[in-house]
């Protein structure tokens, strides 16, 4: 076989991103309003794993960056990104603020020290900040006492002109639960009462769980959504009228034959009820996928599901192929994805969220972008589709 990828790779579509960032412009525009929020697209964690180059693709029109530290807001640059950039979680001193390649530049204010960082800031180069409240989350932020404060130093740096701006920001802990996010926001608009400014709150679960409250702000930040991945638990990413953005594919490598009564993988994890053929897919924990998968879990083969059998090892993970009498090595497998089980059903099935699984890819797994001529991603049904190989680089 050549010409295959030896290992896991993971297919990223830039088209679907495109899709999902389109999809939540129409969900913060509801018909008949005007004025709708703009959206950062949050790209951290080398944009949820998918890979910031070739999610940058399919971002071209999110009004901003979201991302951690000022080092990855310069790869942005690098990468040609040239819209504002928000550094969520930066740690900075005047000097690196005078670097010009990093404007248009939003910082976020989560602790006291860093207003040092800001004082005296020579004009032009300046950037838009952005107090943030810990609120219920707790992890960053400044606690109510200090937000007044800020406020008030940054407030008057503002006046003299040397800021571009200063807003808002909240960041939920509990978006996704209905009665949990309006008391976090109330507690937010009472903070900041009598304090001018925009706002940035809202996150993808605040977004799709409750649009019409989330259109009230003026800049969005989503990240999860944009990768067609639900944040709203029970529901999947599809159903939300989202595009799963990676297809995490691995090669069968060889077919085994089991006998009634043998095992399969370390620890007896598995028996054979009756003679069957497995099929060895080149993909385990070392590329990320979770050794903490329990129950009936699946990957797909030929556009159909096949049961995994035993406990997933190291870099093999194996699957019963006896409804896929064809199957053999060269087949590519989809471990989640178009093509493979919902992303949310291994996150499910391994007791943890799909962004955990997705940010979790090892540095051995390929991030390719997916050709532009491919037919429409569809998920996995009943029929059976032509022979899908691993896409090669
Ligand atoms: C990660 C992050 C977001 C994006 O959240 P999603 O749930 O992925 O939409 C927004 N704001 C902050 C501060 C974040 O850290």
């Amino acid at each position: 076989m050549t010409g295959h990828p030896p290992g896991a790779v993971a297919l990223i579509d830039a088209q679907a991103i495109a899709h999902n960032l389109r999809r939540l412009r129409r969900v913060l525009r509801p018909a008949g309003t005007r004025r709708a929020p703009r959206i950062w697209a949050v790209a951290k964690a080398d944009a949820y794993g998918h890979g910031l180059e070739h999610a940058l693709a399919g971002l071209a029109d999110a009004d901003g960056l979201g991302v951690l530290t000022l080092d990855d807001a310069l790869r942005c640059r690098r990468l040609g990104w040239k819209r504002p950039i928000l550094a969520m979680g930066a740690d900075f001193t005047l000097a690196d603020l005078r670097d010009p390649a990093l404007y248009p530049l939003h910082v976020v204010i989560d602790r006291p020290e860093q207003l040092a960082g800001l004082a005296g800031l020579p004009p032009p180069r300046m950037p838009h900040v952005w107090l943030r409240h810990c609120g219920a989350l707790n992890h960053a932020g400044l606690q109510a006492g200090e937000y007044r404060a800020a406020f008030r130093s940054l407030h008057a740096e503002l006046e003299a002109g040397r800021l571009a701006g200063l807003g808002h920001l909240q960041h939920y802990a509990g978006a996704e639960d209905p009665e949990q996010l309006p008391r976090e926001r109330r507690a937010f608009h009472e903070l900041i009462s009598g304090m001018p400014g925009p706002l940035c709150t809202e996150n993808s679960a605040a977004v799709l769980s409750d649009p019409a409250s989330a259109c009230l702000t003026d800049w969005v930040r989503c990240g999860i959504a944009l990768y067609g991945i639900s944040p709203l638990r029970g529901l999947t990413g599809r159903a939300l009228g989202l595009r799963p953005a990676m297809a995490l594919q691995a090669p069968l490598y060889a077919t085994q034959a089991v006998r009634a009564g043998q095992g399969v993988g370390y620890h007896g994890g598995f028996r054979a009820e009756r003679d069957m053929r497995i099929g060895l897919v080149r993909c385990g924990y070392a590329d990320g996928y979770p050794r903490t998968v329990q129950g009936p879990c699946q990957a797909g083969v030929q556009g159909r599901m096949a049961a995994i059998v035993g406990r997933v090892s190291m870099d093999t993970l194996a699957v019963d192929l006896s409804a896929h009498p064809d199957a053999g090595p060269g087949d590519a497998v989809t471990l989640w994805g178009p093509g493979g089980p919902e992303v949310e059903s291994v996150a499910g099935w391994a007791g943890t969220i799909s962004a955990h699984l997705c940010v979790g890819l090892t540095a051995r797994v390929p991030r390719i972008l997916r050709p532009e001529a491919q037919e429409p991603s569809r998920p996995v049904a009943g029929a059976t589709r032509k022979k899908a190989r691993v896409a090669s680089k």
